[in-house]
């Protein structure tokens, strides 16, 4: 259990950063104080020694010029009595001659005749016994050979060191425990976007429902445009899902009827007994179903792909006007079998970044459907007009109309009104008009009038944008 904790603590950025924190902080603060307990401690050394060497002068001289007594006598009046400085006066062959000991030094007297080795030397001696206790020496050489040495106790450097030294444990020790907090909450904090990813990722995992999203903050940082792409990437998913699953109910739906007329038409020819001219009939029927079962899937299959993105789009610079002449060369024929009169009216060329096949495939099935749907003797013209910032291409008719209430209607996938069941169509040639037109970056709309003509307008933005490849 604690082991899980551990590990859980570990695998947390917010505790992973908030340690990271914590040892810059630390390591920053030592190396400070490290370098201002050296200078403190380097200047509070030499105020030391100044002391020692001027007090060391001050008896030479009196030693000179008294002899041993004056010394004594110097240092008895010294501070009212009070002993803090350690001197001695030792003579050729290492006879001491005269040593006043403060009497708190308790650790020097341990060590008889051990300062002998200091002589000249000024230095910082640790006395073994007492570790705590430094002693600082200065020694000189007076006029008749004897050397007066004078020490003092470190005890004031000490006390003035000390309490750095405490207070920097104190402090570091905070600085360490505020330094892990301060920076285990702000990376929790900045972390709690990413936490949001996580649970909408797992309850999307956990429900199947696609709709969740990740709450936007305002703070339009780079885990906002996370949140935000991770956003559109599930809506982007979704849409796809349904549109695959819409699809997939499409095709069920729609191909049950094909499908059994196959089978139908395929028993029938199997029967025995069959004439052969009956059995051919058959077959030729089940060729154009299936024809028919292969066409709607395909459609299906290239509307599903232009609604979700994912339809390449071979994009080249096409003259619009020579696109639509192609496409009513091709028409000429099944105009002129329905007696309806195509005109064309087309500036000079202009041109538009699309894919030449994609929007002669839309072309074709304006047309189609134009021609389609108007009676005999009817006119449908095809018009394009260049504008500034786009190109409109437009397909009027004469012809039967449409509802205002179909409007909207026609462009969903099988789709046909009453009237045109007696038509052939899958109900699907609208509905790729307008996810390719939409693929394109352009638009599509319906202008008619029931009995009264219809005008479908194509409209596509002249910069290509950024969709397709
Ligand atoms: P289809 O033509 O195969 O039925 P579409 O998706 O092309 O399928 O069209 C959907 C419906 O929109 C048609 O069934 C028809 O009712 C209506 N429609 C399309 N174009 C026209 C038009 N030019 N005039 C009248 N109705 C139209």
């Amino acid at each position: 259990m604690s082991f899980d904790l551990f590990d859980k603590a570990r695998r947390n950025i917010g505790v992973r950063l908030g340690l990271w924190y914590a040892f810059v902080f630390t390591l920053s603060n030592v190396a400070l104080f490290a370098l201002a307990y050296y200078l403190l401690a380097a200047a509070v050394g030499s105020k030391d020694r100044e002391v020692l060497r001027a007090r060391l002068g001050e008896y030479a001289v009196v030693y000179a010029n008294g002899g041993l007594p004056a010394l004594r006598n110097a240092i008895q009046t010294e501070e009212g009595g009070r002993k803090t400085f350690f001197v001695r006066l030792v003579r050729p062959w290492n006879d001491v001659a005269f040593v006043s000991v403060p009497d708190d030094w308790i650790a020097f007297k341990d060590i008889p005749g051990g300062w002998a080795g200091y002589r000249r030397q000024v230095g910082v001696i640790r006395v073994p016994k007492d570790a705590e206790r430094d002693f600082v020496i200065a020694s000189v050489v007076l006029p008749d050979n004897s050397l007066l040495q004078v020490g003092r106790s470190a005890d004031s450097r000490a006390a003035l060191l000390d309490p750095v030294r405490m207070s920097f444990i104190v402090v570091g020790s905070a600085t360490l425990v505020l330094g892990f907090a301060v920076g285990a909450f702000f990376a929790h904090r900045a972390m709690s976007p990413v936490r949001q990813i996580v649970a909408t990722a797992r309850s999307i995992l956990r429900t199947g429902q696609l709709d969740a999203r990740v709450p936007v903050r305002k703070s339009d940082d780079e885990l906002d445009e996370l949140v935000r792409l991770f956003n559109t990437l599930l809506g982007k998913n979704e849409a796809l899902i349904r549109a695959m699953r819409e699809s997939l109910d499409n095709v069920a739906h729609d191909l049950r009827t094909p499908l059994t007329r196959l089978r139908g038409t395929a028993e029938l020819a199997l029967q025995p007994g069959a004439e052969p001219a009956a059995t051919r009939e058959a077959l030729v029927d089940c060729i154009e179903e299936s024809e028919r079962v292969l066409q709607m899937l395909n459609t299906l299959m290239d509307i599903t792909e232009a609604e979700t993105g994912m339809m390449k789009l071979q994009r080249e610079p096409v003259d619009l006007c020579h696109l639509v002449r192609e496409v009513v060369e091709l028409y000429e024929y099944v105009a002129e079998e329905r007696s309806v009169a195509v005109r064309v009216e087309l500036p000079a060329p202009c041109e538009v970044s699309v894919d030449r096949n994609r929007m002669r495939q839309v072309f074709a099935n304006l047309l189609d459907n134009a021609i389609k749907y108007t009676p005999e003797n009817g006119v449908v013209t095809i018009s394009v007009r260049d504008e500034p910032e786009r190109v409109v291409v437009l397909f009027r008719d004469t012809g039967i109309g449409i509802a205002p209430e179909e409007h909207d209607k026609i462009w969903a996938r099988l789709y046909r009104s009453d009237k045109s069941r007696s038509r052939h169509g899958l109900g699907l040639g609208l509905s790729l008009v307008k996810a390719v037109v939409e693929a394109h970056r352009g638009s599509v709309a319906v202008t008619s009038r029931l009995g009264g003509g219809s005008e479908f307008a194509v409209l596509l933005p002249k910069e290509s944008g950024q969709s397709g490849t």
